[in-house]
């Protein structure tokens, strides 16, 4: 049963931050509630005083033209997200993602920084964010900071946010045009079991694989990038045999890379031949669109 609690409505960030350090322990920033509310209900956690932050106008989708940047607000629903015509275009792996996410009473509530900064391990969002080497900016009374979202996820259910802060935007990079990206996952329950994402980005002439990225979720405490993996791909050829030999050598990477344990989501073993398996199917999905002809080679999940 749900405790009694007070709920405060501060004007501005700098107040919610004094708040937030003046109650100390006692307090935490409240968003959409879908993972607080649940867990003080079932009595995982208990705060006498919640920090009300929808009001403080941190919700809202742009895209910077200049940087090429999306930036979303920290209480942003996935459901906006979802529904966005601008993450349609600019990030439709993330978008794509969002469609998939929990179910719609979860997307209508929920806000991307509740998932950040619950930092959940079964979870979507930083996995892909993590492909587009995306950034989080953290506010307090004190002033600004800019972390990478490996910065900001420290470990299982622990964030690098101090306790007077909050999350106030991420901003996300648009892939390269001739890009090709796609995730992945495995859902059992409602949460994900793995999430596995690739970004391959060609040559200038689209013949070779430029950069690699190779973003690992829900199969260790955080997600990860794994770098062996992305340096097995980066040179390869785009098409044929030698494409294939160099996604061998990553899929034993992520193999190796990945720490998953036995828990309700699967055993450690299912899970890391699921995450290879993942990591195939997105690998090969993201060559495929790798489109340096045509231009906007994005794939995503459906
Ligand atoms: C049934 C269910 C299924 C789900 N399935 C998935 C899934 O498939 N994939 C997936 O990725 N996720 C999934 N989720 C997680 C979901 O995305 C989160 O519950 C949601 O995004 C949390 O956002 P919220 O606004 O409700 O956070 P809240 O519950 O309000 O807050 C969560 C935590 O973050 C803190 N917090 C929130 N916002 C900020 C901020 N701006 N600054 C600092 N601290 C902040 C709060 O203090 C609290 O500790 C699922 C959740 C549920 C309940």
């Amino acid at each position: 049963m749900l405790q009694p609690f007070r709920l405060h409505d501060p004007a501005t960030v700098a107040d919610a931050s004094n708040l937030l350090a003046d109650l100390g322990e006692e307090a935490r920033a409240y968003a959409g509630g879908t993972e607080l509310l649940l867990a003080m209900k079932q009595g995982l956690l208990h705060y006498r005083h919640l920090v009300n932050i929808k009001p403080l106008g941190l919700s809202g989708i742009r895209f910077d033209e200049e940087t090429r940047r999306l930036r979303i607000g920290a209480t942003t629903t996935h459901r906006a997200v979802e529904h966005s015509a601008v993450v349609a275009a600019r990030a439709p792996m993330l978008a794509s993602m969002e469609r998939h996410l929990a179910n719609v009473r979860v997307r209508a509530v929920g806000t991307v920084g509740g998932n950040l900064c619950f930092a959940e391990p079964h979870s979507d969002v930083a996995t892909v964010l993590l492909l587009h080497e995306a950034t989080a900016t953290l506010g307090s009374a004190r002033g600004r900071r800019v972390v990478g979202i490996a910065e900001l996820l420290r470990d299982a259910y622990t964030t690098c946010l101090h306790p007077d802060e909050l999350l106030l935007d991420i901003e996300v990079p648009e892939l390269p045009p001739n890009a090709g990206a796609a995730y992945q996952k495995a859902a059992f329950l409602e949460r994900p079991s793995v999430g596995v994402g690739v970004a391959l980005l060609p040559a200038a002439d689209g013949s070779t694989v430029a950069e690699a990225r190779v973003a690992v979720g829900c199969l260790g405490p955080v997600p990860v990038r794994v770098g062996e993996a992305e340096r097995a791909l980066a040179g390869a050829p785009l098409r044929g045999r030698a494409f294939e030999r160099a996604l061998d050598a990553a899929l034993d990477a992520v193999g190796r890379a990945c720490e998953p344990v036995d828990d309700l989501y699967g055993s450690a073993g299912y899970k890391r031949q699921l995450g290879v398996a993942l990591m195939r199917r997105a690998a090969v999905a993201a060559r495929d669109h790798a489109a340096p002809a045509r231009g906007g080679g994005i794939s995503a999940t459906d």
